[in-house]
Parts: C-alpha cells; structure tokens; sequence
C-alpha cells in the first residue's frame, strides 16, 4: 500500500489559501483529504433543520466537486473522530495527519485523543495556524503572559505586523498576510476515483430555508464600514462572519483587504483574534465569568421573561427588532447584539448565560470565543467589560442607532399599534434593581474571594 498524509478539513472549509493544506501538500506524500461530520458536534443541535449543518453540507460537497476536477476526491465520514480513526487507520497507509489548530475547548481536547491514538500507530499529527492572524502565543506582554485588555492587545498586534513586512514597506505586504499557494501542488492530492457523500437525511437533518450571506463583500461596503457601521437598518456590515467561522474564506485575505480599505474593519478583526486567544489561554471562560468576582450576581432568571426575550416580545422595539432578525435570519447586527445582551443581564437580570446558549442556538455565525467574549462583556464580567453601572437604554440607543425607526418597523411590523405589547419591565426601576444587585454581590465577593 502507498504511503499517504491526510488533510483533516475542519473550520477551513476551502482549497485555496489554507495553511495546513498547503504544508501537507509540499510533503513528499500524496495527500488524502478527510471531512468528518462530528456527532459529539451533530448530536447536541436542538434543531434537525439547523441551516449552519445545511451550509456545511454544501460546502462539503462543493468541495468534493472540486477536488473531484483535480482528480482526487474528498473522504467524508460520519462519526466520533476518535472511532472514525481507526478505521482510516486500517483503510490507508498513514504517514501524517495535518490539521488546522482549532482553539475551542472541546476541539483541544479531542485533537489531544486524536493525536495519542495516531501515535501508537507511529503516525505523526501536525496541526497550522490558519483560523485567526496571530496565534494564542503570538501576540503576548513583555512578560511573556496573555494581554487580557483589548487596546494594548491591539497595539502589539499591528506593531508585530509592521516588524514583519516584506519588501514594499506597507503592512499590506505582512508576513502574516501573505497567502499559501496551494495550487502550485494540487498534483500531490491522492488520485481517487468519486467517493460518496452522507446526506443530510442519513445524519437526521433536513434542509433549512434560511439564506446563507455571500462570501464576497463589496468594497463600498468595507471602505465606508466605520462610518455606517452601527447604523442596524443600513446594509453596512460584511456579514462575513458564518464565512471565517468555517473557513470558506481566508482571514489573511480579508486582513489584506481590511489593511489597505479600512482600519476600523481590522480592527473587528483583532477582536477576533484577542477573543480566541482568551479562550486558548483562560478557559474557564466557557462556563465561568472571566473575573470570578462577578460569579456571585443574584441571577432573577425568570423563565417567562427569557421566553418574552427570546421571541422578541419584551415591548422594546430595539430588543424586540433584534431577536426577531435572529429568530428569521440567524443574524443579528453587532450594535443590536449589544443592546440585546445588555437588556437580558441588567435589565433582566438573567444569566449571561443563558442569553449566550441561544445565540449559540441561533447565530450563523457562532463562535464560542467571540459570542463568550460578547457576552460577558455584555453582562460587565469578562476582560475589557463594560463597567457594570454603565447600563444601555434601549429607549436611546434606538434613537442614536435607529432614529428613523426602519430597522424596527422592518422588524417589528406591529409596533405602535394595540397589538405590540407593553414593555415587561420599567426601565428606571429595572437600571435600579440592576445597579443594587451587582454593588451587593461585587461586596459580597470582596468579602468571600481572597
Ligand atoms: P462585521 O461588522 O462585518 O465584522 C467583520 C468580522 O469581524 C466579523 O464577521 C467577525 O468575524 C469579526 N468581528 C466583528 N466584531 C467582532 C467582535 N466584537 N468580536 C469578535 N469578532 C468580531 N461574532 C461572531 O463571529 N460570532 C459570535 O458568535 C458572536 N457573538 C456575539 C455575541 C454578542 C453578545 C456580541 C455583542 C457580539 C458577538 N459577535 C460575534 C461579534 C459581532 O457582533 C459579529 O462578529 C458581527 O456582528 C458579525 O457580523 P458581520 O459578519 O457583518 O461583521
């Protein structure tokens, strides 16, 4: 049998630009691509018409096809990575497998099995940085420790870019931007003849009609980001998200884009870099606030105000405008993200949490370290929070934001009629009740942490 290396595709769902594809193709083997539809991930999805399984599902085919044009195919397996391993193991000669570094804590610890399993086989394991610009080591204090304040994060980030320009003296031209070739080696992919693919309906899914956003952005829109950026009834954002959480696009190639267009849009993409080095490096973060100081919060958690919240029903046309975007589209706007995740913790007073576990339900473009980090700093827990007596108004915040009102009529379409619903709660008595919840409990921590 020949000896092979497999490409082990995860959350980097494209044959161009990807760095871990690219080094398993420059080996001297030939390269054996691999997708496994995860049922540890699959399994834990409420709904069976989930549109993110619909949009990996094309994506994988896709991807099939056009590894098929090259002469290869893609292997496509159902099942729990560590069961589906062994019998990779028994169908090919291995050499290597490569990956793709995912930082989420189930991914590290599963890559962790996946990696001891191949080694008593004698086979190696290489994983790249392709998800994000700079990885969990690379952008780190004079200390050597992790930078958990955003500004100074940021500042370090582009001072490390600027070091490592090449030629032209523009950061454009970064070392950290620049692509992977991955077509000048498309001859070493395995040679294959067409390989089958599950269905969706085998995995007991079925097709979601909900549109997926482009994968290509104008640059209007990224040029003017800054200045229409928050404006939620404006078509000004990328809505790129659900594409960088898989990886159907290449964060280098955007960063570029961003670099030479706009700064403010590099900026968000530092965010995304700062918010998964958090998760590498802290985490807790995923089930804990960032500062344990605020685990002590007197959560109300009333069921039927979460439900109200959830279906958009809380009588405040900015919220309600927000959930109902997400509950049709599986988006929601970054400005309306805030207001949202601010009502359900302060005015609300509940769980950071539980807000955080229906984004997760709902978003296209979840992703454990941005959506945690937007939470909690939502909830005034997390690194660079919000300071807790800093408490948005829904009432302002749609004036400022949405003056005109046509993201809320868009969404609302009842609003100022008998039919929209009072609001549940008095905003005065709610910024109150809020303020006094977290003083007591920030006290109280005082007292029980050392
Ligand atoms: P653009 O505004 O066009 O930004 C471009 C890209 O930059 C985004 O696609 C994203 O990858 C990145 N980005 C932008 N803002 C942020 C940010 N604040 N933090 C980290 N990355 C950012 N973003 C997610 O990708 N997944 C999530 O699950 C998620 N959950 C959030 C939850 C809350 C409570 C809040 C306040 C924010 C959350 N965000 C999340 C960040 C942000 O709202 C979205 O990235 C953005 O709205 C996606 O729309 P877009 O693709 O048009 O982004």
């Amino acid at each position: 049998m020949q000896k092979v290396n497999i490409f082990w595709f995860r959350r980097d769902l494209r044959l161009q630009d990807n760095a871990g594809l690219f080094h398993a193709l420059k080996s001297s083997k030939k390269v054996v691509p691999l997708f496994i539809f995860d049922k540890s991930i699959l399994d834990a999805l409420k709904d069976r018409s989930d549109a993110r399984v619909t949009f990996l599902h094309d994506t994988i085919s896709d991807l099939k096809s056009q590894l098929e044009g090259q002469g290869s195919s893609l292997v496509v397996r159902y099942g729990h990575p560590l069961e589906v391993f062994p019998d990779l193991i028994q169908e090919f000669d291995i050499d290597h497998v490569f990956t793709n570094r995912d930082y989420e804590p189930y991914a590290k610890e599963r890559d962790t099995a996946v990696r001891e399993l191949l080694a008593q086989h004698q086979i190696g394991f290489q994983d790249f940085k392709d998800h994000v610009i700079f990885d969990r080591d690379e952008v780190v204090k004079g200390d050597g420790t992790p930078y958990v304040v955003f500004t100074p994060y940021s500042r370090t980030w582009r001072s490390k870019l600027e070091e490592h320009m090449v030629g032209h003296g523009d950061e454009r031209h970064s070392y950290y931007f620049q692509s992977y070739p991955n077509e000048e080696y498309a001859a070493n992919y395995f040679d294959s003849a067409p390989l089958p693919l599950i269905s969706l309906e085998e995995m007991d899914f079925t097709r979601s009609s909900i549109p997926i956003p482009s994968a290509t952005v104008t640059r209007k829109i990224i040029r003017e980001y800054d200045e229409k950026r928050d404006y939620p009834a404006m078509d000004a954002t990328s809505r790129l998200g659900i594409h960088f959480r898989f990886g159907t696009i290449s964060i280098r190639e955007k960063a570029r884009h961003a670099q030479r267009l706009n700064a403010t849009y590099l900026t968000e993409l530092i965010w995304r870099d700062f918010y998964s080095q958090i998760l590498h490096h802290f985490p807790h973060v995923a089930e804990e606030p960032f500062r344990k100081k605020y685990d002590f919060i007197p959560w109300r958690n009333n069921e039927a105000e979460y439900e109200a919240w959830k279906k958009g029903e809380t009588g405040y046309p900015i919220v309600d405008a927000g959930m109902r975007q997400l509950n049709e589209t599986g988006y929601m706007h970054n400005r309306v993200r805030m207001i949202v995740a601010s009502f359900l913790t302060k005015h609300l007073l509940i769980d950071w949490r539980w807000g955080e576990a229906y984004f997760a339900e709902k978003l296209l473009d979840f992703d454990l370290a941005s959506n945690n980090g937007g939470w909690q700093w939502a909830a005034g827990c997390g690194t660079d929070a919000a300071p807790y007596f800093r408490i948005f108004n829904p009432e302002s915040q749609m004036k400022k934001f949405d003056g005109k009102k046509d993201y809320v009529r868009h969404w609302v379409p009842e609003f100022g009629t008998h039919d929209y619903p009072a609001p549940i709660v008095d905003h005065k008595m709610a910024r109150q009740r809020c303020l006094d919840a977290y003083k007591a409990s920030l006290a109280h921590a005082d007292e029980v942490l050392v």
